[in-house]
């Protein structure tokens, strides 16, 4: 980001740039009572530091309004598939204490479940506390047992929009969402699991936006 010192001038013509957009140096300059000639400097070193863009023929913007509808265009145009991660999947008949220390190492806030290729169902941190706290033997109870099962389970499609997978997590409270794609394994319709998109890869984007804006 740019760190310059700027003139109480060149502050002023930011200003009007803002206001009037897009606005002509000639039209700045009468804003300013001054001519063309006398605020050529500062134009120059508002456009050259990237405060300020020149479009030839049609005058200045402020490069921060451009900024926000890059960052928006990109909101709107990456997919899950642009920025998904890979999945921890485990099997039904997986220890829930098995389970738990996958969590751990896999550093990852929840888990999927899969039956011969298919999502069968997820486990979260509260899922384990709720079930851990209730006394259950971890090492006897398999995750098959405590798991949300489909067909409750949202999930998303790799073309869906980033901006659907936010929506999705913030409607139904959920901290991720497998990316799946439709199958049919042996006769059996269901999802295969492609990835996940969590709460983290959206903050992510989001960091990753905004350094770049
Ligand atoms: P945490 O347990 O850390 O609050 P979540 O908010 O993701 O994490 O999980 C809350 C509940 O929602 C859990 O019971 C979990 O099994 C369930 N859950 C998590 N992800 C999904 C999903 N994609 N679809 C349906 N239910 C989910």
């Amino acid at each position: 980001m740019i760190n310059i010192q700027l003139s109480e001038r060149q502050e002023r013509i930011i200003d009007i740039v803002k206001a009037s957009q897009p606005i002509t140096s000639e039209e700045i300059g009468k804003k300013l009572n001054l001519t063309r000639a006398t605020i050529r400097p500062d134009l120059a070193i508002l456009t050259m530091s990237g405060i300020l863009d020149a479009r030839p023929k049609v005058g200045y913007f402020y490069s921060g309004r451009e900024a926000f509808s890059f960052f928006l265009e990109q909101i709107k145009t990456l997919t899950v598939s642009d920025i998904k991660s890979v999945p921890v999947v485990v099997d039904e008949q997986t220890t829930m204490y098995n389970a738990i220390v996958t969590l751990f190492l896999e550093d990852v806030g929840s888990i999927y479940v899969a039956s011969e290729g298919i999502l069968t169902g997820v486990l979260s941190r509260k899922d384990f506390l709720k079930n851990a706290i209730g006394g259950m033997d971890l090492n006897k109870i398999p995750v098959g047992v405590i798991m949300t099962r489909m067909p409750n389970i949202i999930t998303i499609s790799p073309k869906e929009s980033v901006l659907d997978a936010a929506t999705k997590i913030m409607e139904h409270q959920i901290d991720s969402l497998p990316v799946v794609e439709e199958v049919n394994i042996n006769g059996k319709d269901g999802y295969k699991i492609l990835g996940r998109i969590s709460k983290t890869n959206i903050i992510r984007v989001f960091v990753d936006l905004c350094n770049n804006c």
